[in-house]
């Protein structure tokens, strides 16, 4: 039986690399397909940008001042598609605690692109360079997702959705 072929630019890089000994961004480079078509939408690992966060974020900007008049600009980021203060101070009260996990909680259930309802999706961010790079967890509207169909087979992708999309 004929071994299947790797999907995705990174397992491909991987197994040419082992191959070729070059350097791994050579090898990424060299296996990435610039013929697949881009989404419309482009998710980007880590941000909380998007017009679906937007609103929460600025609405926990002014919250934020009320109860915590010189607090530092928070720095949002998303993380397995949820929205998260990087480095949050933790030594600060109950009240500003309440005002990031309102935050948190009402992201976890709006698309992070357009303020649709959402829920965790296992979607591929795009690279100009790399291409399809790694599937990636964002909460999600079923028209912001996209999943290219080369890579619905993908494993790493399949445990992803197993872990994040089938036990919601
Ligand atoms: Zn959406």
């Amino acid at each position: 039986m004929p071994k299947k072929n790797p999907s995705t630019a990174a397992q491909r890089a991987r197994q040419r690399q082992a191959a070729t000994g070059e350097k791994y961004t050579t090898a990424l480079r060299a296996e990435t397909r610039p013929a697949v078509q881009r989404p419309a939408v482009r998710h980007r690992p880590f941000s909380a940008g998007g017009a679906g966060w937007a609103p929460i974020i600025r609405r926990a900007a002014r919250e934020l001042d009320e109860v915590w008049p010189d607090h530092p600009t928070p720095a949002w980021e998303e993380k397995f598609g949820d929205l998260c203060w990087k480095g949050t101070p933790w030594s600060q009260g109950p009240e500003v605690w309440a005002v990031v996990n309102q935050a948190t909680r009402e992201a976890s259930s709006t698309c992070q692109t357009c303020p649709s309802p959402g829920r965790k999706r296992v979607v591929w961010p795009w690279d100009s360079e790399y291409g399809w790079v790694m599937p990636w967890v964002k909460t999600c509207c079923d028209t912001c997702a996209y999943v290219p169909p080369q890579l619905r087979d993908d494993q790493a992708y399949l445990e992803l959705v197993e872990r994040y999309e089938e036990r919601g």
